[in-house]
């Protein structure tokens, strides 16, 4: 049994229903994996050791190793994990003054396939189980622990789920890794600090809306189903007015706004009809609006808008009450920022994004 995949609830009935344990072995069990993020059975030693010897035969603890380390002139660092079965995903760590965020991936590649985005060229490998998606956090608060000298156990305070893959395509471990990510016998993140973006699965929005209470971001990224369907194939079948319908419909907490992400790609996107376009579809939302602009992939074939079509891009929208930030781009000298995770021998384009 993969213990570190099971809420908590699930974590108990494993304990006393397969392993013939008292219920209160359960939580004690689940602090030494998501709360100290131990790595194995022997270290969790306030535990009989007829019962570890019990999880050693019944149970295990799927480690990510740590398989390339990059930091970016700008302190941001991208850890490449191995999994068991010999896969590589990435996680991307991004320390400011006022907070430590870590940037989560959910599948290894991704299935849909945005022509603009690295890992959309590597296609779908497969999901992250629930106990992949949680150990990316244990193990960066292990390296910003050592790293930065913290006596905190977890010095991350936020989580973006923008790394590799498409979250609410594997929903049902997003959902476990979330409840186990918040729980107060594990790292107890709020939910102010966690967002998870889609590319737009609109029949997922309306679940993760009913079924989380973390904040959501949606990439955009167009403003017309023509463009959008040709970078986006996601488009097709879910356009943008199905997308800001469930939009609309969304379960927002008092004071929430969606955020959209919004990619610049020069000659594409970023004309003034674009900025006002966009103004007219966000009409009655509460959002906000991350301008990206473009980090470019070799091969690709799309280009950046400069700082200063950025900024006037920004300032349309402004005026037309529209509140928009142009987002710092983070790590491209190492290939993490958004849209740059990829591997080595996971991709048919992107082997020359690793140096
Ligand atoms: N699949 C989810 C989670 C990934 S988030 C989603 O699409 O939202 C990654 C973000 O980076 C998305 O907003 C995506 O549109 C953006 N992105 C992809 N390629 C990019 C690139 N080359 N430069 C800048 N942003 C990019």
């Amino acid at each position: 049994m993969d213990v570190a995949s099971l809420s908590l609830e699930a974590l108990s009935r494993f304990v006393t229903e397969e392993l013939g344990e008292r219920a209160f072995r359960a939580p004690q069990l689940y602090r030494w994996l998501h709360q100290r993020g131990a790595t194995s059975f022997d270290e969790m030693t306030d535990l009989s050791k007829a019962l570890r010897e019990k999880l050693r035969a019944r149970a295990e603890i799927i480690p990510l190793v740590k398989d390339l380390e990059q930091r970016s002139i700008d302190g941001t660092i991208k850890y490449r994990w191995k999994t068991r079965d010999g896969r590589f995903i990435e996680s991307v760590y991004m320390p400011a003054e006022d907070r430590r965020t870590l940037c989560v991936s959910t599948q290894v590649g991704c299935a849909m396939a945005c022509s603009f985005c690295m890992t959309g060229t590597m296609g779908l490998k497969r999901n992250l189980t629930a106990s992949e998606i949680v150990a990316q956090v244990h193990a960066v608060n292990r390296e910003v622990r050592k790293n930065e000298g913290h006596e905190t156990l977890r010095p991350l305070s936020n989580l973006v789920f923008m790394g590799m893959g498409e979250p609410l395509h594997n929903f049902e471990n997003l959902k476990t890794a979330l409840a186990i990510l918040q729980s107060q016998d594990g790292p107890n993140f709020s939910h102010r600090h966690i967002t998870v973006s889609t590319v737009g699965l609109v029949p997922m929005i309306e679940r993760f809306g009913k079924e989380t209470d973390v904040k959501l971001a949606i990439s955009l990224n167009a403003s017309t189903d023509e463009q959008r369907s040709k970078t986006m194939p996601v488009n097709r079948k879910w356009n943008i007015a199905a997308l800001l319908d469930a939009c609309r419909t969304f379960p927002l907490r008092q004071g929430r706004r969606i955020t959209f992400e919004y990619v610049l790609i020069k000659g594409f996107n970023d004309a003034d009809e674009d900025a006002h376009r966009l103004i007219e579809l966000l009409k009655g939302i509460p959002v906000k609006v991350n301008l990206i602009p473009y980090n470019e992939n070799p091969g690709l074939g799309f280009h950046t808008t400069g700082e200063e079509r950025a900024e006037e891009f920004r300032a349309i929208l402004a005026d037309g009450h529209v509140a928009a930030y142009i987002r710092r781009n983070r790590g491209r000298d190492i290939a993490g920022a958004c849209g740059q995770l990829a591997n080595r021998g996971e991709t048919q384009a992107g082997a020359e994004t690793q140096t």
